[in-house]
């Protein structure tokens, strides 16, 4: 049996699961996440599945 140590990734605003997975080990930063609920991609960053939104440039 394989673990499986990969999830999908959700969406910081409305929860929703997005299509993108990422692994435990996976670090992204400022990556343009695509929700298809909100229907706009949201730059996140995310570490260990820990999703939080990057800072908007000028806020
Ligand atoms: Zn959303």
């Amino acid at each position: 049996m394989i673990e499986d140590n990969s999830r999908w990734l959700r969406c910081p605003d409305c929860d929703a699961k997005t299509r993108t997975k990422v692994n435990e080990d996976t670090v992204l930063m400022h990556f343009p996440l695509y929700c298809h609920k909100c229907k706009k991609t949201i730059k996140v960053n995310v570490i260990e599945f820990k999703i939080q939104k990057s800072a908007e440039p000028g806020t």
